[in-house]
């Protein structure tokens, strides 16, 4: 059985992971997981691969009044990101 590790180390592997430029599908996936187990966010780097194929999220980049939509060049699953609102120009 593998030892289990504290919330701290896994908090630190997540950052560690999200300093790194270039990163493939399957250590997207094991991050996931971790971060899943013990409870943790991702925060931005939910942004940088894609939901349905794990892999960088990098293709074509659309943006309307509302969202920001990233079409994945892997699998071509689209990414809708809602841009910042700002205050009282609604
Ligand atoms: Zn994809």
């Amino acid at each position: 059985m593998k030892p289990a590790i504290s919330k701290a180390d896994a908090q630190k592997r997540i950052s560690e992971f999200s300093t790194k430029a270039h990163f493939t599908a399957s250590e997207v996936k094991k991050i996931r997981r971790l971060a899943m187990k013990y409870k943790l966010r991702l925060g931005p780097l939910r942004k940088r691969f894609c939901k349905h194929c794990f892999s960088p999220l990098i293709g074509k980049i659309r943006i309307n009044k509302v969202y920001t939509v990233i079409t994945c060049a892997n699998c071509g699953k689209m990414h809708r990101f809602p841009l910042k609102k700002s205050v009282g120009n609604v």
